[in-house]
């Protein structure tokens, strides 16, 4: 496995790669990896050739005061991990590689960005976008694989490609969680034991849902109230929100039909989480 740091090396790899006919996969992470990510990094083993996952805690999509500076950095620990899951190159590049100079140009995708993750953490989903398009610029991919987990994330890059008419695909691989349910995060390891447990309140709000939505409830903010008495059992945690919007537009729904995004964000702590799951009403 090899692991490069400049552009112009990833670059050169990948393109050695193209020209022997290789399909290119990527999964762009910002380390700290677990089995959420090992999930990406097989199902693009699965579908391509040359699997490339990037290692880089990008700047941009943090907020002055959200966790840039403690986020976990494991290098070592993440290129093993690679190597194990059978990756062919990392790209683990420094904030100066990736921007040399002051960053004027951004990609902004507009109302997708707004609602959600959007109202607590201003300018994220335009750090993550921008991101993305530089990663995308310089791997030159032919699938992109990114997490159910950040369901928000995943719909606007989608949107993203479409708008832009970037030459890649896609693809969006379903939720690890661990034994108690919690999703796999980076930002677990924060979490205390009792935190840890505590916060398998969250999917356990799902599943209220899930039951209510079953059993014919099509009122989003009886649902919501129920699982707000769920969270709140979640000690010194601060509810950001609990909504119930279109899968596709993220705009809230209020009388649930078809297919719907439950996503939570709750402070454990200090703390944050996010976690979402699909509800498709008529196939319950
Ligand atoms: P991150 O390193 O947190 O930026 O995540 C990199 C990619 O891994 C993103 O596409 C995430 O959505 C995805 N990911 C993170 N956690 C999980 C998980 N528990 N299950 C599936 N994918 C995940």
């Amino acid at each position: 496995m090899k692991v490069e740091k400049t552009i112009k090396s990833i670059r050169r790899l990948v393109k050695a790669a193209r020209i022997a006919g290789k399909k290119i996969g990527f999964v762009p992470t910002m380390g700290a990896l677990h089995k959420g990510h090992i999930s990406l990094i097989e199902a693009a083993k699965k579908k391509c050739d040359f699997v490339v996952v990037s290692i880089f805690v990008n700047p941009t999509q943090f907020g002055p005061k959200e966790d840039f500076k403690k986020y976990p950095r494991p290098l070592k620990a993440d290129l093993k991990m690679c190597r194990k899951a059978g990756v062919d190159v990392v790209f683990a590049p420094t904030p100066r590689e990736m921007y040399p100079a002051e960053n004027l140009t951004w990609v902004n995708v507009e109302k997708l960005s707004e609602p959600l993750c959007g109202k607590f953490r201003p300018r994220h989903f335009r750090g993550v976008a921008t991101v993305c398009t530089k990663l995308f610029n310089i791997v030159l991919p032919d699938v992109a694989y990114f997490g159910q987990k950040d369901a928000q994330q995943a719909i606007i890059i989608k949107r993203m490609v479409a708008d832009l008419n970037m030459p890649l695909k896609i693809v969006v691989c379903p939720t690890v969680r661990e034994k108690n349910e919690l999703a796999m995060s980076s930002r677990n390891q924060y979490l205390t034991t009792q935190q840890r447990k505590d916060a398998a309140f969250i999917y356990k709000s799902f599943q209220e849902c899930r039951q209510m939505i079953k059993q014919g409830v099509t009122d989003s903010k009886k649902i919501i109230t129920a699982m707000r008495k769920i969270l709140r059992q979640i000690s010194s945690s601060k509810i950001q929100y609990i909504s119930i919007v279109d899968a596709e537009t993220l705009q809230n729904v209020d009388k649930i039909a078809g297919k719907v995004l439950v996503a939570v964000a709750v402070k454990v702590g200090s703390t944050r989480l996010i976690d979402n799951i699909l509800i498709d009403a008529a196939k319950l």
